[in-house]
């Protein structure tokens, strides 16, 4: 028996999760079961897995919780710190709190050890350094949720890392991949979120749209997988099959191919490893037909190439362009800035925030709530200006 913890467990991720869960009771016991203010979802979900913990992050939900899951054995508990806590402790723990809020927990699991699974990007791309210094002290083994970087874990022979000429992250390129920058300037929330291949969260529908998705995992892949930066490529690949490659210096290039669903990746790093079945049908090739490549455009996605640089100059970098993008995302789902104007206010907020490198976790988030008011300044001042 695997005992496992979900943070974020209603979300789209963290039900996916739960989802192959439930197929093999036999062989995983849920200990802790996280979310934000869905009560409903999270108690549904506890009472299913007979959950040990349940925790809500917003603390004033915690009566409704109890009330929820009366009568059950299972322990309910409120507030940031409490989804900590409840972080450590079992076998196998999926980090999918939508976020900076996953920081917290994330680090608080990978210092107690275990299997630590990242799908929050944040961890790795605004505090990578301090996570995987953390991973190094107490023994815990990072498993990548994310489908790009699941494909390379997959593909990438550690041993000879320095035998890869380089990575291939592919990209689906979004909604708007054959769009004009004129085109996608009245671009509206709904058309944004609704991605040709992937159902996922709104956030991470706006960074797929904008490619940011793709700058992230840039930085993400940076932090997972020993090799140069400029060895890392991304190719947008309209289908969504080829999760992500590795080229070997010999000319062979390994791949993971898969259909588009996350519980695929996921239940790699479930069972890892080991394998395990999944509902999916087998990707019928045939059917498919053909696999198409594009190169990726910085100049109608700007969000790419603000990634990159971020990457390159390091230190709090990414920090600010993760919170700037996150305020920036936000505004955008609010209607209250337009869609061109998300990359807009990131390099505003790059340009205009330099602090020193953070040295902790707490630095990392004193940097983050600063980026994200410069970001904020951003989008009031944009705002205003569009009403005058
Ligand atoms: P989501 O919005 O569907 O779910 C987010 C979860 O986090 C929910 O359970 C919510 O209750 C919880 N949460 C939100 N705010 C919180 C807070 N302040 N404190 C504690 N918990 C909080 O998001 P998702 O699509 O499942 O994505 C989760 C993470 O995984 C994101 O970082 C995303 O970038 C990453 N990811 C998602 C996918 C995908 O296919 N959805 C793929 C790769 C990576
Ligand atoms: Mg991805």
């Amino acid at each position: 028996m695997k005992t496992v913890t979900i943070l974020g467990a209603t979300g789209s991720v963290g039900t996916s999760t739960l989802d192959l869960i439930e197929r093999e009771p036999d062989r995983f016991r849920v200990r802790a079961l996280t979310a934000n203010g869905d009560v409903a979802g999270l108690a549904d979900a506890a009472r299913r897995t007979r959950a040990a913990i349940a925790v809500v992050a917003d603390e004033s939900c915690l009566p409704a919780l109890r009330e929820a899951l009366a009568g059950t054995e299972t322990v309910c508990e409120g507030g940031p710190q409490a989804v900590c806590d409840a972080a450590a402790g079992a076998d196998w723990t999926m980090g999918a709190i939508v976020g900076c809020a996953g920081l917290g927990p994330v680090m608080a699991a990978v210092r107690a050890g275990g299997v630590v699974v990242i799908a929050n990007k944040e961890p790795l791309v605004s505090a990578g350094d301090l996570v995987l210094a953390a991973a190094a002290q107490s023994g815990a083994t990072l498993l990548p949720a994310d489908s790009e970087h699941n494909a390379i874990y997959q593909c990438f022979d550690r041993a000879r890392a320095d035998r890869v000429r380089r990575i291939v992250i592919t990209a689906s390129g979004g909604p708007f991949r054959d769009w004009s920058t004129e085109a996608m300037r009245g671009v509206t929330p709904e058309q944004a979120v609704a991605h040709p291949n992937w159902s996922m969260g709104a956030k991470i529908s706006v960074d797929s749209a904008t490619m940011m998705n793709k700058g992230l995992e840039l930085i993400e892949a940076a932090r997972l997988f020993p090799i140069p930066h400029d060895r890392i490529e991304i190719v947008v690949h309209r289908q969504s099959v080829i999760h992500s490659m590795v080229d070997y210096v010999d000319g062979s290039i390994l791949a993971q191919l898969g259909p588009s669903d996350m519980r695929v990746p996921i239940a790699h790093t479930l069972a890892w490893p080991d394998r395990m079945a999944t509902p999916m049908a087998p990707l019928d090739l045939v059917a498919l037909g053909r696999l198409d490549f594009e190169a990726a455009d910085p100049v109608r996605f700007p969000a790419l190439q603000l990634a990159r640089d971020a990457l390159e100059e390091g230190g709090a970098r990414p920090a600010i362009l993760n919170a700037a993008n996150e305020i920036a995302v936000a505004a955008f789902l609010a209607r209250r800035i337009g869609f061109l104007e998300i990359a807009a206010i990131v390099a505003d907020t790059l340009s205009r925030f330099d602090p020193p490198a953070p040295a902790s976790l707490d630095d990392v988030l004193a940097i983050d709530q600063e980026a994200r008011r410069f970001a904020n300044d951003g989008v009031e001042g944009r705002v205003k200006d569009s009403v005058n």
